[in-house]
């Protein structure tokens, strides 16, 4: 298939574009590189532009001759949409809308789209269901939303045929150790925790321990990005069958902040010094994926169920890597 991927030079969408290539599709990326790395997409054809260039991304759909659109071009710092909201509704809003117009106008009826746990909020009910109701508690997971409400409305409308992909904690890195996470700032907790072992920092923050789990520290669902991409191709395909799907992407398996620490010790060999702080704003106590359904829907279900395995693949990355991509 003829696919384009917006985003495609970032952390997930450069991971999906490997699969998509290894599994024989014919992939164009567009990427604005604003936080996207040219050296991630080294061997696949780029065009440079915008998601808010409409004229542009009707051009390159009609060029390529795509046939659907993976979209992983939104901005993701939770803290950052909080304090420049503007700018998160711009891209991750207008943005989309940029792109579902530019589909329409060019006649691409098919769109995977990044969503996120953080469209839950604070849940009630621990591992979460794609029926937990979706009320998020920060601009980023609101902009998310907005977009899983205007992609039911297209659909109906229009006749677009979208999955939702609700992730939870994307981590790892691909096995050849040469893709991987690199956020500038990053505010990761595992690729913080790796650059501690690198001795890049002094030390790792866990922020609050206080929290009501085991431990007192938050507890995640850590979902290998290989196995993202893996489920991006799937319900990709599911979309000839159905035209509307919307699915949490994780392990079900929870792990705290202090089993993160200690698995990436046990990685690294290294001590990992850590200094308990204060909690960081807007994070729930606990967020796990109840990924039944992915598996129902699509036959797909994470492969990376151990943390160390996902925590020891990042470890190749960012160690092979201390400074990330090659910048140019
Ligand atoms: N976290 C932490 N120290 C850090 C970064 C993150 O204790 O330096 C915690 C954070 O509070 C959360 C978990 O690690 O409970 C995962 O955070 P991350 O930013 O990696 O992902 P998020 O869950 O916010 O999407």
């Amino acid at each position: 298939m003829k696919i384009l991927v917006i985003g495609g030079a970032g952390y997930v969408g450069s991971h999906a574009v490997r699969h998509l290539v290894g599994a024989g599709h014919d992939v164009l990326v567009y990427d604005n590189f604003c936080y996207g790395h040219r050296a991630a997409v080294r061997d696949v054809p780029v065009v440079e532009g915008d998601i808010l260039d409409q004229p542009l991304l009707e051009r390159t759909l009609r060029d390529h001759g795509s046939e659907a659109v993976m979209h992983f071009a939104a901005f993701t710092y939770v803290g950052e949409s909080v304090s420049d909201p503007a700018r998160y509704y711009r891209n991750n809003i207008v943005g989309t809308l940029s792109i579902l117009d530019a589909m329409r106008a060019t006649g691409v009826d098919r769109i995977v789209f990044s969503s996120t746990c953080a469209t839950y909020g604070e849940p009630g009910v621990v591992p979460i269901t794609e029926s937990e109701p979706q009320t998020p508690i920060n601009p980023y997971g609101f902009t998310k939303l907005a977009i899983e409400r205007a992609l039911d409305d297209y659909a109906h409308a229009y006749g677009i045929r979208f999955a939702a992909l609700r992730y939870f904690n994307a981590s790892g890195a691909d096995e050849a150790g040469d893709i991987g996470e690199d956020h500038d700032p990053e505010t990761h907790l595992v690729p913080i925790a790796l650059q501690v072992a690198l001795g890049q920092r002094d030390h790792l923050s866990i922020f609050g321990n206080d929290y009501p789990t085991p431990d007192g520290t938050c507890i995640r669902d850590y979902i290998h990005v290989t196995d993202l991409a893996e489920a991006h191709l799937a319900a990709l395909l599911h979309l000839e069958r159905e035209p509307v799907l919307k699915l949490n992407l994780g392990t079900g398996v929870g792990v705290s902040v202090k089993e993160i620490v200690e698995a990436c010790r046990r990685v690294t060999g290294h001590e990992l010094p850590v200094v308990e702080a204060a909690r960081r704003a807007g994070d729930p106590p606990e967020l796990v994926a109840d990924p039944s359904a992915a598996e129902r829907i699509l036959g797909w279900r994470a492969r990376y169920l151990d943390i160390e395995a996902t925590i020891a693949s990042a470890w190749h990355w960012h160690s092979g890597h201390p400074d990330g991509f090659a910048k140019d």
